[in-house]
C-alpha cells in the first residue's frame, strides 16, 4: 500500500480535531417557553425546581393493611385507598384496608402486606410482625419543594418528562431548536425520487443527505433541506448563501477533497474561513471546518455560520458526523459540559485479524458480542471502504484502531466504541 503506509504530515489528529472543534463553537442563547409535551430532546435553558414534596403525603408502598403500633391482631376501623384516603386517626391495636399509593392514615406507623395477615370479621391476624416504618413511602423522600430538579443545560429525556411532571411543571424554559441547513454537493446525485430505470451511467442516489437529516432529527436539530447541488461552484456559492443565511449550522457532503471538481472548500474561503481540513482519521480525512459570515445587511442573524463540510463516501460522512460534528453540535445545542453523551469505550478481542496502515486513527466497523465463555469478542463487519454501506449497517461498534497502530491479530484486545445515539 502507499501514502498510507507512512505517517502522513499535516493531518491532524482526531482527538486534537474534536477538542479544536469544541473550542470553536459557542452554544446558542435564545430560550423559549415550551409545554412539558413538546420538551423531550430539548436542552433546559433555566433550572426547574419541584412545585411540590414526592412523595406529596405520606403513602402505602404495598397493598396491605395500616397499622397502629406493635401486636399480632388489630382492630379493622376504616379503608384508605389511592384516591380515597382514610380521613381518621387509627388508635393503637388498631388497622386499616391500604392500597399502593394511598395516604397513610394519622396514627399509622408501618404497613403489612396483605399476603402476611389474615382478616377473620372484623379483627386481622398478622402472620409476621411488622417493623415501625415498614413499607412506607415516606413525604419527600424523592424529591422535596422548592428543590433543583434538573439544571440548565440538561438535554431532556424520557425520564426527565416523568420527573417534571410529577413535580408540577407544566412548562420548561428551553433553549431554541438549531437549525442545520443540509447539502449535497455531487453531478452524480440523484433524489431518491428518481426512479432507478431513469437513472444515467454512474449516477448515484443521494444518500448521504437523507441519513444525515435522520441524524440530526434524533438529536431534535430543525433541518433546512437545500437538495443536491451540482459540481458547479456558482451554483454552490448560491446554495451556501441561502444556507448560511437561513440557518445556524451548514452541513455538507461532497466535494471537499482535492479532485478536479471540488469546489467546496474553494467556495467557503471564497465567502468566508476554513478553518479545519484533512484529519488523520480513516474514513474521513478531507473533512473541513469554517464559517460563513453572514452579510451584515441582511438585517437577519447577525454572525457567521458554522460549516462542516463532509467527505463524500457515505461511510465517511457519517463517521465524521458522529465522531466530530456531533460533539460540537451537542455544544451549539446548549447541552452542559456534565451532560454530554459519554463517548464510552471498552475493550474486545478480535475474532479475525485486520489490517490497519499506520497514519490515522481507524473507526473501523465491527460487530461487538459476547461468546459462549462469556468474553466480548468482536468481529470485523466485512469489507471497511468508505462506500461499503452494507457493513456498516451490520455493525454495532467501532473498532477504534489508534493513529500508530498497524495491522491486528486474531487475539488481539482493541478498543471498540458501541454504536449509541444517531447511529443505533
Ligand atoms: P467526493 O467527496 O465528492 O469526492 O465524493 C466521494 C465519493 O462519494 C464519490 O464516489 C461520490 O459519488 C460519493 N458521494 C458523494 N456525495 C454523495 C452523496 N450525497 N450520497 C452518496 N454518495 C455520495
Ligand atoms: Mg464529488
Amino acid at each position: 500500500m502507499t501514502a498510507d503506509r507512512c505517517l502522513q504530515p499535516g493531518l491532524i489528529p482526531v482527538e486534537h480535531a474534536r477538542q479544536q472543534l469544541l473550542d470553536a463553537v459557542a452554544p446558542l442563547r435564545d430560550t423559549e417557553t415550551l409545554p412539558l409535551e413538546q420538551a423531550c430532546g430539548r436542552v433546559l435553558a433555566q433550572d426547574a425546581g419541584a412545585q411540590l414534596d414526592l412523595p406529596p403525603c405520606d403513602n402505602s408502598a404495598m397493598d396491605g393493611y395500616a397499622l397502629a403500633g406493635d401486636g399480632d391482631t388489630f382492630t379493622l376501623t376504616g379503608k384508605s385507598l389511592a384516591g380515597h384516603p382514610f380521613d381518621g386517626t387509627l388508635k393503637a391495636g388498631e388497622c386499616a384496608r391500604i392500597t399502593t399509593g394511598a395516604p397513610l392514615p394519622a396514627g399509622a406507623d408501618r404497613v403489612v402486606m396483605q399476603e402476611q395477615a389474615e382478616l377473620a370479621g372484623e379483627v386481622l391476624h398478622l402472620h409476621t410482625s411488622a417493623a415501625v416504618g415498614e413499607h412506607i413511602r415516606r413525604r419527600g423522600e424523592d424529591v422535596c419543594v422548592g428543590q433543583c430538579l434538573l439544571r440548565a443545560g440538561h438535554p431532556i429525556r424520557v425520564a426527565d418528562i416523568a420527573l417534571l411532571a410529577a413535580a408540577g411543571i407544566s412548562h420548561v424554559t428551553a433553549i431554541r431548536r438549531l437549525r442545520a441547513a443540509v447539502l449535497s454537493v455531487g453531478d452524480e446525485l440523484r433524489p431518491l425520487e428518481t426512479p432507478a430505470a431513469e437513472l444515467g451511467r454512474g449516477d448515484i442516489y443521494d444518500s448521504n443527505r437523507i441519513a444525515l437529516k435522520a441524524a440530526l432529527a434524533q438529536m431534535n436539530i430543525e433541518v433546512i433541506d437545500l437538495g443536491c447541488q451540482p459540481d458547479d461552484p456558482g451554483t454552490i456559492r448560491d446554495a451556501f448563501m441561502r444556507a448560511r443565511d437561513s440557518a445556524d449550522i451548514v452541513i455538507t457532503s461532497g466535494g471537499v477533497s482535492v479532485g478536479d471538481a471540488d469546489y467546496t472548500r474553494r467556495v467557503l474561503e471564497e465567502l468566508g474561513q476554513l478553518e479545519m481540513w484533512r484529519l488523520a482519521i480513516k474514513p474521513g480525512k478531507p473533512f473541513a471546518f469554517g464559517r460563513l459570515p453572514r452579510e451584515p445587511a441582511d438585517g437577519g442573524n447577525a454572525g457567521a455560520a458554522l460549516f462542516f463540510g463532509l467527505p463524500g463516501n457515505p461511510v465517511s460522512a457519517l463517521v465524521t458526523l458522529y465522531q466530530l460534528v456531533l460533539p460540537a453540535l451537542e455544544k451549539v445545542r446548549g447541552v452542559a459540559e456534565s451532560a454530554r453523551h459519554p463517548r464510552l469505550q471498552s475493550r474486545a478481542r478480535l475474532i479475525n485479524p485486520i489490517r490497519k496502515a499506520p497514519g490515522r486513527t481507524d473507526y473501523q466497523r465491527g460487530f461487538t458480542y459476547r461468546d459462549g465463555d462469556g468474553l466480548q469478542v468482536v468481529e470485523s463487519a466485512g469489507i471497511q471502504g468508505s462506500h461499503i454501506l452494507s457493513g456498516f449497517a451490520r455493525a454495532n461498534c467501532f473498532i477504534v484502531l489508534s493513529q500508530d497502530s498497524g495491522d491486528c491479530a486474531t487475539g488481539d484486545w482493541v478498543t471498540i466504541e458501541p454504536f449509541l445515539g444517531p447511529l443505533v
